[in-house]
């Protein structure tokens, strides 16, 4: 504590209780503890940003930003010795811009809360991860967040026209512009966005805005098979229709949904297929799409916004209620599209083979599945043979498949040992010279990442 305190000093809200502590440094990844922080910060300002990255580049210690900690991956997770700079206190809207379609906030707002102040203009922010009530812009920033609008409006780097970002040694820098196009110079905003804090600290952003869309329509779809359910994913994406949302929930996954909700879904089919689709007029679209599900055991179309709402709401349900069921190994592999049936029956077959439970559900639009290892142990003791070889394989399998260790969740602690085997040694070596580009005293959210 004596060298932070030529920090504290500066600073007007941190904390060395050890019970605050211990509580900012972990996420919702499950990831093993890695030690007590040294000191958790309160950031009020941008000021007391730069003045914490400055310190911790002069002193050389580990610095790791931290947003709502919600993250799947470790990203946040702070080791001993570690400043937390918890950003959730810049939770400002500075201002919603109509007529361009902006919106200009702090890091530290919620996610939820950005679309609510966009809807008082007509307009909508079309990122949602699941986590969007609780999720801060800055770690979906960090993380390239994904949602389940993702399968017609992207991901969060589709929404981000400029961020303020505070460099390692506290220099404040503006990068992208207000504008909808900009190519001066390079993408280093391209480059921040996804970066989970290991480049720079995001204390500021636009953030692209759409008009909200006027109609939506709803099919909710039951399958006898989770591969069926799957090929009828992929018929719906070349049905016409450009859905928003296109998930599939396998049958155990309903069960559980039931469990928490007492609804009763599980008994209508052996996997869900939500195909939601917006616009002026949803109606030929939805036509489209109810062709494509043609397959289905029973299918539920609806034009009524509280009905769709309920539907998307079970969806929601699905991470929840399978953490309900015991500790969750959350996996992110995202392959081609074309390739979802073979990563669904690939990660069944995992199952079998190593005699794990795997939930599954996918944001099927963009090929993202979530397989997801349920096992029975503590949290925090060490993992059961089986789930780390049942991970291993289903990593292997999203390679084998042309696909990506994470689709959305980021690389943070876990994934490190296989983003290397993703990307080759050419590539990690890029990786690791704009790392020392970035942050020469390699403080800012050390071994995160790449
Ligand atoms: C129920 C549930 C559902 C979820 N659904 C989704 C989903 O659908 N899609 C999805 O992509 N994710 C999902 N997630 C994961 C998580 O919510 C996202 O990764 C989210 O973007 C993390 O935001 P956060 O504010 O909690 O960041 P944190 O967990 O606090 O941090 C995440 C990473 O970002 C870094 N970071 C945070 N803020 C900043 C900043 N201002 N500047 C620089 N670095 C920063 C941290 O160092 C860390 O590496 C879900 C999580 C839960 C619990």
């Amino acid at each position: 504590m004596t060298v932070l305190a030529g920090l504290t000093e500066l600073l007007s809200d941190w904390s060395t209780d050890p019970v605050e502590l211990a509580q900012a440094a972990t996420d919702r990844s499950g990831s093993p503890d890695t030690g007590i922080p040294a000191l958790l910060v309160r950031a009020r300002d941008v000021a007391e940003v730069q003045a914490v990255a400055r310190f911790a580049s002069a002193h050389g210690v580990p610095l790791v930003t931290r947003g709502a900690g919600s993250g799947l991956a470790g990203g946040a997770v702070a080791g001993t010795g570690t400043i937390v700079l918890d950003l959730s206190r810049l939770d400002r809207i500075i201002e919603i811009r109509p007529v361009d379609q902006v919106a200009v906030v702090e890091a530290g707002v919620i996610t939820a809360d950005v679309d609510a102040a966009a809807a008082a203009h007509g307009l909508f922010y079309a990122p949602d991860p699941g986590s969007v009530a609780i999720s801060t812009i800055g770690g979906n920033i960090a993380t390239n967040a994904g949602g389940l609008r993702g399968a017609k409006y992207g991901v969060t780097r589709d929404a981000v026209l400029a961020l303020d970002v505070v460099l390692a040694d506290g220099r404040l820098v503006h990068l992208g512009a207000g504008t909808l196009k900009h190519v001066a110079g390079y993408d280093l905003l391209g480059l921040v966005v996804g970066s989970e804090g290991t480049l720079g600290i995001v204390v500021g952003a636009t953030l692209r805005l759409l008009p909200r869309p006027a109609a939506t329509g709803t099919v909710a779809a039951y399958f006898g098979s989770l591969e069926d359910a799957a090929d009828a994913a992929v018929a719906v994406r070349s049905c016409g229709a450009r859905p928003s949302v296109l998930e599939i929930v396998d049958g155990l996954t309903l069960a559980a949904i039931d469990e928490l909700s007492g609804t009763d879904l599980r008994q209508r089919g052996e996997a869900f297929l939500l195909v939601q689709v917006d616009g002026l007029d949803v109606t030929a679209e939805l036509a489209a799409v109810e062709q494509a599900v043609a397959g289905a055991t029973h299918v539920e179309s609806t034009l009524d916004a509280v009905t769709s709402e309920r539907l998307l709401a079970a969806r929601r349900l699905a991470l929840p209620a399978i953490e309900a069921r015991g500790r969750a190994l959350i996996e992110d592999i995202a392959v081609p599209p074309a390739r979802l049936t073979d990563a669904i029956r690939g990660v069944q077959d995992v199952a079998a083979a190593t005699g794990t439970t795997i939930h599954v559900f996918a944001h099927a639009g963009d090929g993202n599945v979530h397989p997801v290892i349920v096992v029975d142990a503590d949290p925090g003791a060490e993992l059961p043979a089986a789930a780390v070889e049942a991970a291993d394989r289903i990593f292997a399998l999203a390679l084998e498949l042309g696909g990506t260790v994470t689709g959305e969740h980021g690389v943070g602690l876990l994934k490190q040992r296989w983003v290397a085997r993703q990307v080759g040694p050419d590539v990690d070596d890029l990786q690791r010279a704009v790392k020392r580009l970035f942050d020469p005293a390699g403080v800012l959210n050390p071994g995160k990442a790449i």
